[in-house]
């Protein structure tokens, strides 16, 4: 008798071979037989029609204080993840003395844009170190948690807010690489370190990781390839940009060499400033793997959406004639929008010229979302293009005759990231990539980015076509799973954990994101529904179906021993 039999799906078991139709048995929380599948069960599952995969792991995610309040992750938990690693971009809440809990925080609340108000009312600090922040999420979870340990936290938990200042001496780095490997050893998964040149911690101060030399660094690595387990995630801003693109890679590179650890480095996107930056850092990924060095990119499969008005528009800011226009006071701004001598310089820059800005120039990628006044809604989910066609004009009329008669309100979205889809659908296709960079619990009120998945599987697979569906699950499961070291995931295999989402591949997709106010304390937040996803499995009890959570919390800290 089998807790759970799983009937009649098509199987498509991660590892990227073909998919079959076939049953699922799940017995103790694992997979206990998988084909034809005939016995009795508690619960019989009619999976026809559907695909049936190992659970999603969102290996990108900064939910460490959210899961202390929200146990299933939403809305990560509607797209088919059933494994969350929080812990990224050298942010964590352990380990933490009393005495830097407000500056750990306020790292949370700059880098990643989280209220401050939230984070202190809910974040109730039952914990000290690594370890005792793992316990307290254990038992309490609907997803199963995987933890980097964050770099700020070891520096400062080390050398107090002297992590902001300086470079550690001999000493705290060993000292950091003890308290990393307890760390390991009670079940983190590896290591996360910054570098970003633009990330601060809210009392203005550089977080404590980009004070750190290479030495340091390398040291910390290090320690997992002592212990032959763990993987380094890194991020020194958008290489190409932020260090020569050379430079970066070659720094990855040299991390995972020296450790002999994987290093899952940030990341590919197109962006239209440097429009062939991402082929480069595509061949300097496969030039490192052809070496024989375990160093991936990560890529998203969702673009960067800008939404503006006239009245708050940054994407300009590249453009001289606009940048000088939309900082003029409003009365001064419409006026100069008016003038026909004036428009002729505008249109020239975000039309014509070649110079490179962030801004595409391409009017048929900006979309107007919402327009101000009933007159004009027939226009809406049109690109700025399309209504100029309808109405006979140029472009740049078009878009600012909408905008004047609607007072600068019109609203507007565009992307200055992965905007082209011919260049993601190279970044997605490649093998070398990663995909996914939700940013889970992160940027609360300004993007979300839950849907990674089901994005990569509606949009990029099933209508455009970018791969097969058993190679795009791969992607986001085994491949996931064999880099970050869960080695009981990301397969659907007898003795594997049952970890599994049943969805149907014709309808699978992302929903538009909705403003909600559930956080702690009533504030608002962006979810993000998902469509298609039927059911989700955490260690073999339901944890959703149809998008309803079950009340059950199967989920754990894995790599816990
Ligand atoms: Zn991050």
């Amino acid at each position: 008798m089998y807790d759970l039999l799983i009937k009649g799906g098509r199987v498509c078991d991660g590892s990227g071979l073909p998919s079959y139709l076939g049953d699922v048995a799940v017995q103790n929380g694992r997979i206990a037989e998988v084909g034809r599948v005939d016995g009795g069960a508690e619960r019989v599952i009619d999976a026809g029609g559907l695909a049936v995969s190992p659970g999603f792991i969102d290996f990108h995610t900064h939910l460490d204080a959210q899961l202390l309040w929200d146990p299933i992750a939403t809305s990560s938990c509607w797209h088919g993840i059933t494994t969350v690693i929080p812990g990224n971009c050298g942010l964590t809440l352990a380990p933490c003395r009393p005495q830097d809990r407000e500056s750990t925080l306020g790292s949370f609340v700059r880098v990643e844009a989280m209220p401050l108000q939230v984070l202190k009312s809910a974040v109730n600090w039952e914990w000290e170190t690594f370890p005792e922040y793992l316990n307290r999420l254990d038992g309490k979870l609907g997803v199963n948690v995987a933890a980097l340990v964050g770099h700020c936290a070891l520096r400062q938990y080390v050398m107090g807010d002297a992590a902001c200042e300086r470079e550690a001496t001999d000493d705290e780095i060993e000292r950091m690489k003890n308290i990393l490997k307890e760390s390991m050893r009670a079940g983190a998964i590896g290591f996360s370190t910054n570098q970003n040149p633009v990330h601060m911690r809210s009392d203005g101060r550089p977080i404590p990781s980009r004070l750190a030399a290479k030495r340091e660094i390398l040291e910390l690595a290090g320690v997992l390839g002592d212990l032959s387990r763990g993987s380094v995630q890194i991020s020194v801003g958008t290489p190409g940009i932020a260090v020569p693109a050379e430079e970066a890679v070659a720094w990855f590179n040299r991390i995972a060499a020296r450790a002999g650890r994987p290093v899952v480095w940030q990341s590919i996107a197109h962006r239209w400033d440097q429009p062939s930056l991402y082929r480069q850092l595509l061949d300097l990924a496969e030039k490192g793997q052809a070496e024989g060095v375990p160093s991936y990119p990560l890529c998203n499969a969702r673009l960067f959406n800008n939404r503006f008005n006239l009245k708050n528009a940054q994407v300009f800011d590249d453009l001289p004639t606009w940048k000088e226009t939309l900082f003029k006071p409003l009365d001064a701004r419409i006026e100069r929008f008016r003038d026909p001598e004036l428009r002729m310089k505008l249109r020239s820059e975000a039309v014509e010229n070649n110079f490179r800005s962030r801004f595409s120039r391409r009017w048929d990628l900006v979309y107007m979302i919402k327009a101000a006044s009933a007159k004009n809604k027939p226009l809406e989910r049109k690109s700025v293009a399309e209504i100029a066609a309808l109405q006979g004009k140029e472009v740049i009329d078009a878009f600012l005759d909408l905008s004047l008669e609607e007072g600068l309100e019109t609203m507007f979205q565009t992307s200055s990231t992965n905007g082209d889809e011919s260049a993601v659908a190279e970044i997605l296709r490649s093998p070398h990539t990663l995909v996914g960079q939700s940013d889970a619990g992160a940027h609360l009120i300004y993007d979300a980015g839950y849907g990674y998945a089901t994005r990569f599987l509606g949009h990029w697979i099933r209508e455009r076509n970018v791969m097969g569906l058993e190679e795009g699950v791969r992607k986001l499961t085994s491949m996931v799973a064999s880099i970050f070291g869960l080695h009981d995931r990301g397969l659907i295999r007898p003795g594997m954990a049952a970890d599994l989402v049943l969805f149907d591949p014709d309808t699978v997709g992302d929903s538009e994101p909705e403003m909600v106010s559930d956080l702690p304390g009533g504030e608002k937040r962006l979810v993000q529904k998902a469509k298609g996803i039927q059911m989700t499995l955490v260690n073999g009890e339901v944890l959703t179906e149809a998008g309803k959570h079950s009340g059950a919390l199967p989920g754990r800290v894995l790599g816990k021993r």
